[in-house]
């Protein structure tokens, strides 16, 4: 099986919900916990059950830890979690930032492989009409 497919796909379907703080949680709990011991172990079993590799690209370096959920806050499950390369973790939010619901894990993946530079002006503009060339197919 395509790990990538999977985590792409839960990532597809965590986009558009899920992404909020539970009732009374909120940033300064979220940094204290980013800065506990209990994370950095969290962490590290995490980054070992996914071979230490970006599952989005394969890559093995400047990986992240990404919260895809935030339901289960300092209690993650797994599949909450996900292993993610510099550039794919800074993809990934800047979709979620930008609200831009994909159709598809097949068509998210590509988006994702394009590589493109978030930084850029042009990026969203490019990922919507990518977007709308494959509505038109
Ligand atoms: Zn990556
Ligand atoms: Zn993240």
């Amino acid at each position: 099986m395509d790990v990538r497919y999977s985590v792409i796909d839960t990532f597809c379907h965590l986009l558009k919900k899920n992404r909020r703080f539970p009732r009374g949680y909120d940033k300064d709990k979220y940094l204290a916990h980013m800065n506990s011991y209990g994370w950095r172990i969290r962490k590290s079993k995490v980054l070992e059950l996914r071979d230490f590799k970006c599952e989005l690209c394969g890559k093995e370096k400047d990986l992240k830890v990404h919260h895809m959920a935030y339901g289960n806050i300092e209690k993650e499950e797994d599949y909450e979690l996900s292993v993610l390369c510099k550039s794919c973790h800074t993809t990934s939010h800047f979709l979620t930032k930008n609200k831009i619901s994909l159709p598809s894990p097949s068509v998210n993946r590509q988006i994702l492989s394009m590589r493109l530079d978030v930084r850029s002006k042009k990026t969203k503009r490019k990922i919507k009409y990518f977007l709308k060339i494959r509505e038109d197919h």
